[in-house]
């Protein structure tokens, strides 16, 4: 392999890294002043240490690390409080966001780790509660609902459990539709899609290296999310996060055609192929029959920097709104929030609730 082929993947490590700091640093009021983004960044470029741009940029996702640290002579609590301001709770303008649906056929993404069910510290264990269940299953009955998220696709099914549902698992490179689909127009196409199957032996081979080589990191757990791979760090220690990214970009080194990105708590490898939750989302719309269609409103709900994609094709749009499920103020492409979990499963709930008057009302007629 020749060195320029490392070129393109040590590239878009070192911008994604340099980017979530510049975006998700706890230092500076959110969004953070153009000329702090621009001096940082140029700082990160020239830095050469690039180990020490990713352990920050992965300690910058850390929830419990934006928690800690306040802005530079702005207290934590006007920090949240602006952010909300631009962010509003989706339970507290829910009338708003209804009023702005009328006439429109509401689709729901809905992402799942940190959404639907609670990060946990074993990802096998990330389990959805049997209310968040039901309450998906009644979003179903209404609307067209797809999971849009980087699990692979026969975990996520079987974490969720609803055969109704539409599925987009490794962030959206393998995309099944329901046997028997309820809402469906007419111009509808069936929806079985995997833009990135000629990665698949690739894909094995650098989960079997991964494993292979970041065994001696105590905590490192790695999953083949058959499109991508995730290399979880939520249980390494801080000190070993450095070591951890050595590993992990040593095996990356033989897999020109791979590139490195950074979720919460998580590495994920995956295809270069230009493709992700957003692009997922336009397919799921277009193939559900609503590609030109001005009485469609997507909602998509998401908490993680790879759902910010999703939100901003809906912002390019300028149709449907992207809801940002955080405890904290974060750089983000959403125009609503949500704190966790059980705040969706509320706005489901709701979503429900206001819409089955309207059904029934339209069944007596
Ligand atoms: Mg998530």
């Amino acid at each position: 392999m020749t060195k320029q082929n490392v070129v393109p993947a040590e590239a878009v490590a070192a911008i994604t890294a340099a980017a979530a700091v510049a975006s998700s640093s706890p230092l500076y009021p959110y969004p953070p002043p153009r000329s702090f983004q621009k001096k940082y960044l140029s700082q990160l470029d020239f830095a050469g240490g690039r180990i020490g741009t990713w352990v920050e940029s992965m300690k910058a996702s850390s929830p419990t690390h934006t928690k800690a640290v306040g802005a530079i002579g702005v207290p934590v609590d006007e920090q949240s409080a602006a952010w909300i301001m631009r962010h509003p709770s989706a339970l507290t303008k829910f009338e708003q966001i209804m009023s702005a649906s009328k006439g429109k056929q509401i689709v729901m993404f809905l992402d799942y780790d940190g959404t639907l069910s609670p990060i946990v510290e074993d990802p096998d264990s990330a389990f959805m509660t049997d209310a968040m269940r039901a309450a998906v299953r009644n979003v179903a009955r209404y609307f067209p609902t797809a999971i849009v998220t980087g699990r692979c696709l026969e975990k996520v099914i079987d974490f969720v459990g609803l055969t109704e549902l539409y599925y987009a698992g490794s962030h959206g490179m393998d995309i099944k539709g329901p046997a028997k689909p309820r809402h469906t127009k007419a111009k509808a196409k069936s929806v079985l899609f995997q833009p990135a199957r000629e990665f698949l032996p690739m894909i094995d081979g650098v989960y079997r290296s991964l494993l292979e080589r970041t065994k001696s990191t105590a905590g490192a757990k790695v999953e083949n999310n058959k499109f991508c791979v995730s290399v979880h760090f939520r249980c390494v220690d801080e000190k070993s996060w450095g070591a951890l990214i050595e590993q992990v970009r040593s095996v990356l080194k033989e897999y020109p055609k791979l590139r490195l990105t950074q979720g919460r708590k998580v590495l994920e490898i995956r295809p270069t192929i230009k493709w992700d939750k957003g692009k997922a989302l336009e397919f799921l719309l277009e193939s559900l029959g609503f590609a030109d269609c001005k009485d469609v409103m997507p909602v998509y709900i998401g908490d993680d920097r790879t759902d910010e994609d999703a939100f901003k094709v809906l912002r390019d749009r300028g149709q449907g709104l992207g809801i940002l499920v955080s405890k904290f103020p974060k750089e983000t492409n959403a125009t609503y929030s949500l704190q966790e979990p059980t705040e969706v499963k509320d706005f489901l709930v709701r979503l429900v609730e206001w819409k089955r008057p309207t059904m029934k009302a339209l069944s007596k007629v």
